[in-house]
């Protein structure tokens, strides 16, 4: 598999660190609100990754951190912790706010066939170990103590920004409000490690007791901590969204390469953003979509992930109604031509048809996980079915395939209640003895309920509209 590797910036072969087994971390959300659909399009992403990986025989350790706590409103360390303000807004405890969206954020996944990762791991639960790195970074000398926080020293650590490729001169412009914030702070890209409770954080409800007085943890360490404690060091993929190249990945690097002398991740992989209307969709933008809204405006979640997979992870992708309608169309059109490629009785080998379009299937999964082209490939084969009679058998299984990488649900039929399956029947009672005025009276009611008929070479088959 060739995968797009950020730090190269090349398309590069994937050979994993230990043999078969792939270990891969991946940011999880911050918990203060619903994850959004931008979010979503992140972790549908990562999650064809993961599915991609077992597809080509490798077992993946998956693991994603929860962030519950110290992730401030602007990711270079200024403003309030956005667990805090969640809680304010809702007039419920910080831990009541995590747990709620956490929950949430897990309802999403499983609505969109997102395999939930091995291992999730809250920051909270993880202090000691955050603790623990902070301690390592002292004594390698990367660490600084002022009377409000603990700082990462950016200047001692010489590839600072190897990942994002910015001149520090770019980075210090872009966190210099932060800077304001702490005049004893000795470079301005210098990331907080350790909060103490001074200052605007003298209230702060999160709170443990530290070699540096009783605070919380930055938002950068809980991740080096994390990966490292599951998945050592170093691991063969981490991902996110690429907002977190600048700030946030640049930042676990320093830390966990500082701490520890040796590579974080080998491969580093970022999705482009969700936009709507030109702009990046973020939760504080306000500009946000949720599934939930998407479902109530009668979309479902596989209309999404479809959408999401027409576009290449690399690819900005501008969400409007419109393109989730068309999106909508093509997947339920997609899931009628399936139920009537699996219902062909024929014996006949499906041979080289299957195999012409696993092939393309393949590469086009292989090749930096391509799936706008795999989708085509899948509309192909078909079409193909549908001239030529390729065994339901083996449309089936050859799909089932495809399907373990798209996570499509391509296979599974919507439930159709017994009055709905009793019509149908009816109606088929009286096109076999051509009393087509019945039939069509039948077809209507039916439609009428909101399930629809169509007639195949192999039989009626009856689906939700
Ligand atoms: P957060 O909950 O803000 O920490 O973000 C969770 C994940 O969503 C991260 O991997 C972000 O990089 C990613 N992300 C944030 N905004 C967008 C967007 N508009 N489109 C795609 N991914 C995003
Ligand atoms: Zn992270």
């Amino acid at each position: 598999m060739k995968i797009y590797n950020t730090l190269s910036q090349k398309k590069e072969l994937f050979k994993p660190l230990h043999g078969k087994r792939v270990g891969l971390y991946t940011c999880g959300p911050t918990v203060y609100n619903y994850a959004h659909i931008g979010n979503l399009r992140t972790y549908i992403f990562e999650d064809i990754l993961e599915r991609a990986l077992e597809y080509d025989g490798y077992s993946v350790k998956r693991v994603m951190n929860i962030t519950d706590v110290g992730h401030l409103t602007s990711d270079a360390d200024s403003g309030e912790d956005k667990l805090e303000r969640g809680a304010e807004r809702e007039k419920k405890t910080v831990w009541d706010v995590a747990k709620f969206y956490t929950d949430a954020f897990f309802a999403d996944l499983k609505s969109l066939n997102i395999e939930k990762p091995k291992i999730t791991a809250p920051a909270t639960k993880f202090v000691p170990e955050q603790i623990k790195i902070i301690k390592k970074l002292f004594e390698c000398g990367f660490a600084y103590e002022t009377s409000s926080a603990v700082y990462f020293d950016t200047s001692k650590f010489k590839k600072y920004t190897k990942l994002s490729r910015q001149k520090l001169s770019e980075k210090r412009t872009a966190s210099r409000e932060a800077v304001v914030e702490d005049s004893e702070k000795r470079n301005p890209s210098d990331f907080a490690l350790w909060f103490k409770l001074v200052g605007k954080f003298k209230n702060h409800t999160m709170q443990w007791k530290s070699p540096w007085g009783t605070g919380f943890p930055g938002w950068h360490i809980e991740c080096s901590a994390i990966s490292t404690k599951f998945l050592g060091q170093p691991f063969d993929i981490h991902t996110g969204g690429i907002d977190h190249i600048p700030v946030h990945h640049t930042n676990e690097i320093a830390q966990s390469e500082g701490a520890f002398g040796k590579p974080l991740a080998k491969y580093w992989m970022h999705g482009e953003f969700l936009v709507i209307d030109q702009a990046r969709m973020g939760k504080s933008a306000g500009n946000f979509l949720t599934l939930k809204t998407l479902e109530e405006k009668g979309f479902n979640p596989m209309h999404y992930r479809y959408l999401v997979l027409t576009a290449h992870y690399r690819s900005p992708l501008n969400f409007t109604w419109e393109s989730l309608e068309a999106a909508k169309n093509a997947y339920e059109r997609l899931k009628e031509q399936i139920a009537t490629a699996v219902a062909v009785k024929s014996k006949e080998p499906a041979g080289k048809f299957t195999e012409v379009f696993l092939k393309k299937f393949n590469a086009a999964i292989n090749d930096d996980l391509n799936a706008p082209v795999a989708l085509a490939a899948l509309h192909e084969f078909l079409s193909v079915c549908a001239v030529h009679s390729v065994s339901g058998v083996s449309a089936r299984e050859t799909i089932k395939k495809a399907d373990s990488v798209l996570g499509l649900e391509l296979l599974k039929q919507d439930k159709i209640p017994a009055n709905i399956i009793r019509l149908a029947r009816e109606r088929e009672l009286y096109r076999g003895s051509k009393q087509f005025v019945q039939a069509d009276y039948l077809r209507k009611q039916i439609e009428s309920l909101g399930y629809k008929v169509s007639d195949t070479p192999s039989g009626p088959v009856v689906r939700r509209t």
